[in-house]
């Protein structure tokens, strides 16, 4: 009985060494920063999470941060579903990383919004310029100009429900030009900042 055992324990360690070497060999390398995945259109693309570049550049102070705020005007969010970085209207902003737009449009309290994605990640710059450089579907290179910052006010916008205290329609809910700019991995959102060192 006690052989059997024995043999047994043989036979587990054997196993266990086995797999420890099997997972060294074809797990350990995806482990690394660098990364492959599939695009919406099936296209494949390399990206690495901790190498984006800076989305708006000359401009890094931050006016609200992730997470819990004290909402600053009517309509903005309690929970703040990114950064809000100050700039004035017409100032570049750029693709963090290689993608593709999958969305330019008014979309609520983000204003006129634009969506760069690539894997599973969907990058938003809200508060933008209505006169789009891009297009849903154009392929993007990091670092390439993707928008401008939008006027504080919009007009003729089917559907705005924001304003400032003046009662004028606002870029959605906003007090002052800025790009408001978000991170989804899988639908959610997380710390921006947590991408920049
Ligand atoms: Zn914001």
């Amino acid at each position: 009985m006690i052989r059997i055992f024995k043999n047994f324990f043989k036979l587990f360690y054997i196993f266990v060494i086995f797999i420890t070497i099997f997972i060294c060999i074809f797990f350990i390398p995806f482990f690394n920063s660098s990364y492959t995945a599939n695009t919406d259109s099936g296209e494949i693309i390399d990206f690495n999470p901790n190498g984006f570049v800076w989305p708006i550049p000359g401009y890094t102070r931050i006016s609200s941060y992730f997470g819990k705020r004290k909402s600053p005007t009517s309509g903005a969010s309690s929970s703040h579903s990114g950064i809000d970085i100050p700039a004035p209207e017409g100032t570049k902003f750029i693709a963090v990383a290689d993608g593709e737009i999958t969305f330019t449009q008014f979309l609520g309290a983000g204003g006129y919004t634009i969506t760069l994605s690539f894997a599973n990640y969907k990058i938003t710059y809200c508060h933008c310029s209505p006169n789009y450089i891009v297009k849903v579907g154009d392929k993007i290179k990091q670092g390439q100009v993707i928008g401008h910052v939008g006027p504080k006010y919009v007009y003729g916008v089917k559907g705005n429900q924001y304003t400032d205290s003046t009662g004028k329609p606002t870029n959605g809910a906003t007090t002052g030009t800025h790009l408001h700019f978000g991170i989804r991995i899988d639908g959610k959102y997380q710390n921006p900042l947590d991408f920049f060192s």
